[in-house]
Parts: structure tokens; C-alpha cells; sequence
């Protein structure tokens, strides 16, 4: 089979891809091997933030005795029916992508495909030949080799959220973003909850001082061990973990230790270009192309921003870098975003603090546990961090664990993308009582470091020094 376009992968970079291809030709062949739901939808994005819906709202009774309202200690949480709802909103999510290949008809195939070489594939023991190759093929959960005789004892997300009940006791290995997100959801419904990670880190926070603010938070809800790599080992009808600060016995652990690119038996090689270690080719980060083959690597499977947004953007990308009359070179990336949906939010806008190295910069901070409208729905916490460039006022990056975190860091990444400096943003409307009034109090604090800063434009108002008011 000949054909100009092959697309490889229908998740949601290879759907974003899908849609530029079809631009310029009818003559394509979509590719997917496994369910066609997407990741994002079927066992990602979507049934999570469902699971933390459920174990935020059960949580909420824990407040109930403040706000004066009696008898929360009669709730309980039916962790099978919440179960149940998040599989029939996460039916709902995949309704869309799965049409996909009834759409299409012939131009859709269900299958593995496997590179021959730049311009040709095997898709189910059949050569296709293509002009160009998109490859999107996703990633999947890293669980260690040994860890697999443990057998349905190890979850990870693809199988969590299929559990028709929860045990006891989970084991969460990996508190980056995603184990962070669905150990403390666990937690909040009742099951006893330990986070392992083999660094001293959570959530991928860079900031040393949000990291300070948020552990102690997180903490709180569940026993953390973090700083030395867990080891597993069979207790019985238990598993025993042993990590930083002790071990401990569980029912069930899940593997949240990353993703790894889906490249494995992708025939890479044959491509002609090296490969590092992993097997991973150089990837071009503006155009995604792999050397110089008409060949795109996008989303998930090059290992560079394993988000949603940043998929579609690169299958987007690499749809239009493989028409036929496209210019060599690339578009533009959005200001990075990533958030984390735990509680309190964690957000970073822009480049890690670290990244921003030796720039001449000015901090500013906003303490939420003092914020007025927090504190009046008793979820008053967090840090909130803004970083400008101290010469100009240019809003650069920001990182925070602050309640409506994933709210505040979309403006701020509005501001950062719109090449904003503090004053421009000090110089928009604040409602109130609002949490966007912390993000005016760091944002003040910012400005008292920014150079030449001080006019007397509605910009430059002081705090009153009123607790309701700032
Ligand atoms: C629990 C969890 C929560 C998450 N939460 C968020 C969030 O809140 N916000 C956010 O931005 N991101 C989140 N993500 C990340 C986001 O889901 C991914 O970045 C995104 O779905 C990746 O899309 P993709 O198109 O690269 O891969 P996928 O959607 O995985 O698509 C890849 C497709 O290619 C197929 N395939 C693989 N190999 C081959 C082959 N050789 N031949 C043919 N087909 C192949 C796969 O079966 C799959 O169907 C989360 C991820 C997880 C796991």
C-alpha cells in the first residue's frame, strides 16, 4: 500500500495531527494499536481528576464542625460507587476519540505499526510506504520487572481506576504529579495511604520554599517517605515496603514512577540516525521532525512535556511540518504550564527557578494561609511565588501550592505569554473578597523590587494593611 501520510498513534497528539494532515491531503492512513479512547480520556486526565472530584467532596465534611454544620461524621464513602461514577464519566470522555475510526473508515486501521525504514511500515505483517510519518505512539507506566510477580497486587493507572473496590491499605510509589494527585484522593476516601519516592521532592515542585510550604500539607493526610528508593518485598498475604524512614506493610502498591515512551519495537533503528541509550533519536523541539527525515516524533513518545496541551500542540506541530510545501523550521511553543490537582493546587508558569539560573530577577510571595476568602472556606494555605525580571518588571515565571492554583497560574501564564510586567498586571481589575487578591499581594511584593518602579498610578497602591482588604 502506498499512501502520502501515515499517522501512528491515535491518542491526542495523534488526533491533533489527524486534523492539520487532513488539511492538505485525503490520502492518510491512521494507525492504532489498543483501544482508541486516548490516554487522556480513558485512563488519564479524565478519571483522575474524576477520583479527586469524588475524595474532595467526602473530604469536605472534615470542615463541616467549623462552619457549624452537625452530624458529618455519619458520611461515609461507598468507594465502589465512586468507583463506578468515575468509569461512567470516563465512558462519557471516550465516546469521542473511539468514533474515530467508524469516521474514517478504510483509513483507519487497528494494529501495531513498525518502522522498515524512513519511508516505509508494517502494519500488520503489511508494507505501507509514506511520504511522511507521523509517530505519536504515547507512553506507558514504568513498574519495575521484578515487581510483576506480584501480580494484581501492583496497580498502576491504566489498571486503577478498573478496581471494583479499593483495599485498606495502598503503597504509592513515585510522588511526582500524578501519584501525588491520586495518593492524597485515596487518602481523603479512606484508605491508609503511604507516598514513596526515591527524591526528596513532590509534585515536581522546583521551589524550595513552595516545596517547604507544601509537605507538611500533604503530610498531614498521609505518612510520606521520601529520599531513598522503595523495595518490595512479599509479607504474607501483604507487601512489605521499605523505604526512606522505615518500612511499611500494605495491601496493594501502584506504580506511579513515570511513563516511558511507547518507542520500544518501533523500528527506530531503521531510520538510519542515532539513537542515545534509551533508543531515543534527536528530536527537533520546534519542528519534531527526526534529523532530517520527513519523519515526526509528537506527544507523550519523545519524553519532552508528557502533558495533554503539549501533545495536541505537538501533534498539531508535526502535522503541519509534514505537508508536502511546509517551510523548514517550526512554531512557536506556548509559556509552559503544568499544574497539579491536589490540595492545595501546585502550579508553575513559565521556567522552573532553577532554569531561570543567574538571571538578575525579583521574588515576590504571597502567603495564603492568611488569604480572606480561603480562610472563609476553610482552605487557607500555600505559598504563591512570582519571579520578574528586576530591570523592566517583565513577568517571567511563577510556581505556588495555593487553593485555585490551577485559576491563578492561567492568568499569570496569560501575563507571562503576553510579555506583561507587574505593573501592566497590577494595572488590571481585582474583584473582592477573591483568592486573585493573593495573586495581587505576591505581585506587590514583586513590584517593591522592580527597578524605577514607584509612580503613583493605581499600579503602584500600597496593601491598606486590612486583613479583609489585601
Ligand atoms: C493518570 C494520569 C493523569 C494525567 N493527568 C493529566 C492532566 O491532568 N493534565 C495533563 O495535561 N496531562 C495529564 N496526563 C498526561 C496526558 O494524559 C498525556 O500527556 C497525553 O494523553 C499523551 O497523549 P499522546 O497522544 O502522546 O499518547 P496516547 O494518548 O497514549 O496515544 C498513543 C496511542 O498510540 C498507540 N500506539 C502505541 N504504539 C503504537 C504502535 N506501534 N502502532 C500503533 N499505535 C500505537 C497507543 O496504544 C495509543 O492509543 C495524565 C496522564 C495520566 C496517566
Amino acid at each position: 500500500m502506498k499512501v502520502d501520510t501515515v499517522i501512528v498513534g491515535a491518542g491526542s497528539a495523534g488526533l491533533s495531527a489527524l486534523r492539520e494532515v487532513r488539511r492538505y491531503t485525503n490520502d492518510f492512513l491512521l494507525v492504532n494499536d489498543g483501544h482508541w479512547g486516548t490516554t487522556c480520556a480513558a485512563v488519564g486526565c479524565m478519571p483522575s481528576k474524576a477520583l479527586i472530584e469524588a475524595a474532595n467532596a467526602f473530604h469536605r465534611h472534615g470542615a463541616f464542625e467549623e462552619f457549624g454544620i452537625r452530624g458529618a461524621d455519619a458520611l461515609r464513602a461507598d468507594i465502589p460507587a465512586v468507583l463506578a461514577r468515575v468509569r461512567k464519566m470516563r465512558d462519557q470522555f471516550v465516546q469521542g476519540p473511539e468514533a474515530v475510526p467508524g469516521r474514517l473508515g478504510d483509513r483507519a486501521i487497528a494494529g501495531r505499526a513498525r518502522l522498515l525504514g524512513p519511508g516505509r511500515l508494517d502494519v500488520n505483517g503489511e508494507t505501507v510506504e509514506a511520504r511522511a510519518i507521523i509517530l505519536a505512539p504515547g507512553s506507558s507506566p514504568v513498574v519495575p520487572g521484578p515487581w510483576r510477580d506480584f501480580g494484581d497486587r501492583i496497580l498502576t493507572t491504566d489498571t486503577l481506576f478498573e478496581q471494583a473496590d479499593l483495599p485498606r491499605r495502598i503503597a504509592v510509589i513515585g510522588m511526582g504529579a500524578i501519584g501525588v494527585e491520586i495518593a492524597q484522593a485515596l487518602a481523603r476516601l479512606g484508605v491508609e495511604v503511604a507516598g514513596f519516592d526515591a527524591v526528596e521532592a513532590l509534585a515536581g515542585i522546583d521551589d524550595a520554599q513552595v516545596l517547604a510550604a507544601f509537605r507538611p500539607l500533604i503530610e498531614a493526610e498521609l505518612a510520606l517517605h521520601l529520599g531513598a528508593p522503595a523495595e518490595l518485598e512479599d509479607a504474607g498475604g501483604a507487601i512489605r515496603v521499605t523505604g526512606a524512614g522505615g518500612e511499611v506493610e500494605t495491601d496493594t502498591v501502584l506504580a506511579a514512577m513515570g511513563r516511558r515512551p511507547n518507542i520500544g519495537g518501533l523500528g527506530l533503528e531503521t531510520l538510519g540516525v542515532p539513537l542515545d541509550d534509551k533508543g531515543m533519536p534527536a528530536v527537533d523541539p520546534v519542528s519534531l521532525r527526526i534529523g532530517d527525515l520527513p519523519v515526526f516524533l509528537a506527544g507523550d513518545a519523545n519524553g519532552d512535556r508528557p502533558l495533554l496541551h503539549e501533545a495536541a500542540d505537538e501533534g498539531h506541530i508535526a502535522g503541519r511540518m509534514a505537508a508536502p510545501d511546509a517551510k523548514r523550521g517550526g512554531l512557536c511553543r506556548r509559556t509552559p504550564l503544568f499544574i497539579t490537582f491536589s490540595s492545595p493546587q501546585v502550579a508553575r508558569v513559565g521556567p522552573t527557578l532553577s532554569d531561570l539560573g543567574d538571571r538578575d530577577i525579583v521574588t515576590g510571595s504571597a502567603d495564603f494561609s492568611k488569604q480572606a476568602r480561603a480562610r472563609m472556606a476553610q482552605s487557607a494555605a500555600g505559598i504563591l511565588r512570582i519571579h520578574a525580571e528586576r530591570e523592566t518588571g517583565r513577568l517571567l515565571a511563577a510556581e505556588m501550592c495555593v487553593p485555585g492554583a490551577e485559576h491563578l497560574a492561567h492568568l499569570l501564564a496569560l501575563a507571562v505569554e503576553g510579555h506583561m510586567t507587574v505593573a501592566d498586571m497590577l494595572a488590571m481589575p481585582f474583584y473582592h473578597p477573591v483568592l486573585e487578591e493573593g495573586l495581587r499581594g505576591a505581585l506587590r511584593d514583586v513590584a517593591k523590587g522592580v527597578k524605577g518602579a514607584g509612580g503613583s498610578d493605581l499600579s503602584d497602591c500600597q496593601a491598606i494593611g486590612h486583613d479583609a482588604l489585601d
